[in-house]
Formats: C-alpha cells, structure tokens, sequence
C-alpha cells in the first residue's frame, strides 16, 4: 500500500492508477504484484491506462500465475467511485476498484456484483 499511496502523492493532481494481481479465493482477493501504469490522460478526474502497457503486464503476469484482481486510482475527491469510474467498472466485470484519496487518505474498495456497487475488503501486501 506504501508504493500505491507514493505514487498517488507523486502524480497529485493527476490521478494515478496501477493495476492489481495476486490470488482469487472465495470471497477474498489477495494482492501480490502491483504495477503502476501512466495515466496518459494526464487529468485530475479520470484516468487511462495505455493499452500497450496494460496489455504487457498482463502477459506478465499470466506467466507468473498470478490473477487479475482489480483496477488502482487516486481521487483528489474522497474515495468512492465518480460517475465515469461507475461506467468503466460495469464494463471491467467483476474488477475490484481500489481508490486512494489524496484529499483525506481514505482508501476504500469496491466492486460491481449483480449490477450494484458494493464495498469489498481487499488486502494488499
Ligand atoms: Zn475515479
């Protein structure tokens, strides 16, 4: 969490993400790998992986056996899902969102179950 939370205050105002693998059991998602991705947007309200990059740490980790777990970003607004981070998430599945505020340093996770959002617990390690 040390490397999300640097990160986040690095890039501040522009919103940084990352994505998140590591272990998919039962109800619980563990994180292992963390990696950083530019936001090529550059913008302090919505971001944007590019998709080369995504494309290759994903690659990446399949060699390494490790799963998806979810989507990083920071908010400069408190922790919880804008209007657009609600869209991008129907469309990512069963994605966690993992969200930092850089306003209060709240972190909170979330996810889209049966098309409602929830908060879930997830650990990084
Ligand atoms: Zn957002």
């Amino acid at each position: 969490m040390r490397l999300l939370k640097n990160e986040s205050k690095n890039a501040h105002p522009i919103e940084a993400c990352a994505l998140l693998f590591g272990r998919l059991i039962d109800e619980e998602a563990v994180v292992t790998k963390v990696v950083v991705t530019p936001n090529v947007l550059r913008s302090s309200v919505r971001f944007e992986a590019d998709p080369q990059t995504v494309f290759n740490v994903f690659e990446q980790a399949e060699q390494e056996g490790l799963d998806f777990v979810g989507i990083f970003h920071s908010h400069s607004a408190p922790a919880h899902p804008s209007v657009f981070d609600f869209q991008y998430m129907r469309l990512w599945g069963e994605a966690v969102w993992l969200i930092l505020s850089s306003a209060d340093g709240g972190v909170a996770a979330f996810q889209i179950v049966k098309g409602d959002l929830q908060k879930v617990v997830l650990k990084v390690e």
